[in-house]
């Protein structure tokens, strides 16, 4: 088959290797679609944890070929989709419930070999049937679910006023869900037209161009906002955060900064609106309500899909991405499913 490989940090090549053999409890799944995501252009700037080398790719659909021994739940023609963080089920955090920070943590794509291939073998228990869901919907089940257990812990309430800023394709999905969670109005902050635009038509009642600064975010709820979103990462952005919260509001720092990134919070703030202030890592058991939001239309991600490009293409996937007014999801769509 063939697959990306990142042998080292920005040494890629797609190459040819053996089809994987799927071990017991494992699933063969056909790759029809994988989208590229931040912690990919870590991994191949050699900025993530991660050994090389590595097939990345970690947010993937595709349709079950083989099944190793012991596996009851699929069989060959299943469309499915993959949770890629595996737990051990064993460790202190995973004896908590809290398997995101489980101590013997895999994860396809950045530990075990990921979709960026023709096939990839996947522990039956980390699959989901899709259903008819198209592959490419289906391929936001991993991000959505990073998305939905952020803002569990944001706890949107109904009636709500929520600031979300950042239009990319993870604000767009936080949008949505705040939105699905009975916010009356989500208001969508960036710089960038076309992302203010697809807010719109989204997710947002309100799409604010925050260009020139965050005074006309700030305009539009004149007593602060009840929950406030950060997604991307930018610590000038984090910092606004805490200035357009409400008192007594929550906050939910989402995107990921760089690991060197220092932002300035002055702590007086946070204690004199008594705000609470959420981060979130990865996902924990939320596969199916981001299944069932995709199937149900309540979250759309027709829209955010911008490219689909070839295995072959992947160098090219990692340079659109640092384009924001080029890219919104870049997919990579093995050979046959183009
Ligand atoms: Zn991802
Ligand atoms: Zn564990």
């Amino acid at each position: 088959m063939k697959a990306v490989v990142i042998q080292s940090p920005r040494q890629v090549q797609v190459a040819e290797m053996p089809r994987p053999q799927p071990a017991a409890g494992e699933i063969l799944i056909d790759v029809a679609a994988c989208g590229v995501c931040g912690t990919d252009v870590h991994i191949f700037k050699g900025e993530y944890l991660g050994d090389y080398p590595v097939i990345p790719g970690h947010e993937f659909a595709g349709e079950v070929v083989d099944v190793g021994a012991g596996v009851g739940g699929f069989q060959v023609g299943d469309r499915v989709a993959v949770e890629p963080n595996l737990s051990c089920g064993g460790c202190r955090f995973c004896g908590i419930g809290e398997n995101n920070f489980c101590e013997n943590w895999q994860a396809i794509g950045v530990t075990r070999p990921g979709a960026m291939a023709e096939y990839v073998a996947a522990p039956a228990s980390a699959a989901f049937d899709i259903g008819d869901l198209p592959f490419e919907a289906a391929a936001f089940m991993e991000p959505l679910s990073c998305v939905l257990h952020g803002m569990q812990k944001l706890d949107v309430r109904y009636g709500e006023t929520v600031l979300i800023l950042g239009a990319g394709p993870i604000g767009l999905l936080l949008g949505q869900v705040a939105r699905a969670c009975g916010a009356a109005r989500v208001v969508m902050a960036d710089r960038i037209a076309s992302r203010l635009e697809l807010a719109r038509e989204l997710a947002a009642n309100d799409a604010v161009d925050t260009g020139g600064g965050f005074g006309p975010a700030a305009e539009r709820a004149p007593g602060g906002y009840d929950a406030v979103v950060d997604a991307t990462g930018v610590p000038a952005v984090i910092e606004q955060t805490i200035q357009l919260a409400r008192p007594g509001g929550r906050v939910l720092w989402f995107g990921v900064a760089p690991d060197d990134a220092v932002a300035r919070i002055k702590p007086f703030d946070v204690f004199r609106k008594g705000l609470a202030v959420h981060s979130s890592y990865t996902s924990l058991r939320n596969s199916v309500q981001a299944l069932d939001l995709l199937r149900s239309g309540r979250v759309r991600v027709d829209r955010l899909v911008t490219h689909r490009l070839p295995l072959e293409r992947f160098e090219e996937a990692i340079a659109l991405l640092a384009d924001p007014e080029g890219a919104m999801k870049v997919q990579l769509v093995p050979g046959g499913h183009g």
